[in-house]
């Protein structure tokens, strides 16, 4: 008898790999993986959360009105033109599902978001992969990479698992050079961290364009991972179809009340952005001393850095260095960087304890290399 045949382009999809919390022998560790907010989650957000407990038996509004309405007048944005899902992820997916499928083209940039090959191929699309600079995106190279059976490009902006950031200039080069048919996602699961121009101008292109959607999420900076709820902006007729293949309650009612909470409460938003950027600044200083050494941080906007070894300890050895001493860091050896470490900016505990176990780990190889 035949079993079920799963489509060619389902069985070429990499699964998804998520950051670890405990260390390969079971230990629970300090999980600097994934990127999640180190100061934990707003408390009024968890307050919002606890409320929702009483409400179990009903579905969440299908139609979101709520929270549309609050990140509308948050943002300035036209409440009826907001997508959301569980996670930005289901965001970028519907985006990929409404606007491309097989034999199509997606285009996004090498060391891009590990989901988007995923939601290239799970809609039977080609993904197509443009050449970095120096682990940046390069707008030249993507351009370069169109043809008439693109149907979507996907940036990261800042980037992940890079760090990376394309000023408004380069954003806005890269959709003027893009046919208005062609759908520009402009990831932004880390805008809250960039330092100075906080906008890459996605939201300018967005409320104007017919061709740009912007994806947002609380996961991050808001510190909600655990209740996946992602947005997207963008025009209605985007807007639309996305909806059309929406899992109609793909958000929980509490996950909802714990973000319209998380995103009135600035104070722990400014609390949650100046750690950051103080302690990436430190982090960034330390690993610059390290350069003798061959370490090397990638500039970063985001909540984490990517950090390349270029010397005697490698980053495999530092991974598991890392990992013997408590701490969980990201090693990418699948996504083309088997010498970086994305490393998640923690509390300053957890930050400088990273620093010092990379020295001991440097000094330890060094000594093992004169023997
Ligand atoms: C973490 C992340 C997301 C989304 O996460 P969700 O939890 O699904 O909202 C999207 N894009 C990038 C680049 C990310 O790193």
């Amino acid at each position: 008898m035949n079993a079920p045949v799963p489509k060619p382009w389902i069985m070429d999809i990499a699964p998804y790999i998520p950051g670890k919390s405990r260390t390969d022998d079971g230990r629970k560790a300090v999980k600097l993986s994934s990127n999640e907010n180190p100061l934990g989650t707003s408390p009024a957000a968890r307050a919002a959360f606890a409320a929702a407990a009483g409400n179990l038996e009903r579905y969440p509004d299908a139609s979101a009105v709520e929270l549309r309405e609050a990140l509308a007048s948050k943002y300035d944005l036209d409440p009826a033109r907001i997508i959301y899902g569980n996670g930005s992820d289901e965001v970028l997916h519907l985006a990929a599902g409404a606007f491309a499928g097989p034999g199509d083209e997606i285009i996004y940039v090498n060391y891009g978001f590990s989901v988007y090959p995923i939601a290239t191929r799970r809609v039977g699309a080609v993904p197509v992969v443009a050449p970095d600079s120096d682990y940046a995106t390069d707008v030249d190279a993507i351009l370069a990479c169109v043809t008439e059976k693109t149907k979507v490009v996907f940036i990261a902006n800042p980037n992940n698992p890079t760090g990376t950031y394309a000023t408004r200039e380069e954003i806005a080069r890269l959709h003027a050079g893009l046919r208005s048919d062609i759908l520009l996602v402009l990831d932004h699961a880390y805008a809250e961290y960039i330092e100075g121009e906080i906008d890459d101008g996605g939201w300018d292109l967005a409320k104007s364009a017919p061709n740009v959607l912007v994806t947002r999420t609380f996961s991050k900076l808001y510190g909600l991972a655990a209740e996946r709820i992602g947005w997207g902006y963008a025009s209605a007729e985007i807007i639309e179809a996305m909806h059309r293949i929406r899992l109609p309650f793909s958000i929980t009612i509490a996950g909802t009340a714990a973000a319209i909470a998380a995103l009135n409460d600035t104070d722990f938003v400014e609390h949650t952005r100046t750690h950051n950027a103080a302690w990436r600044r430190w982090f960034n200083d330390e690993i610059a001393k390290l350069g003798n050494a061959g370490l090397r941080a990638v500039p970063s906007q985001a909540n984490f850095v990517l950090v390349l070894f270029e010397g005697e300890l490698t980053a495999e050895a530092a991974y598991k260095g890392l990992m013997d001493a408590g701490y969980i860091v990201r090693w990418l050896p699948g996504q083309g960087l088997p010498h970086g470490l994305r490393i998640t900016i923690g509390t300053e505990d957890e930050t400088k304890a990273v620093v010092a176990i990379l020295q001991r780990l440097i000094a330890d190889a060094r000594t093992t290399a004169a023997r």
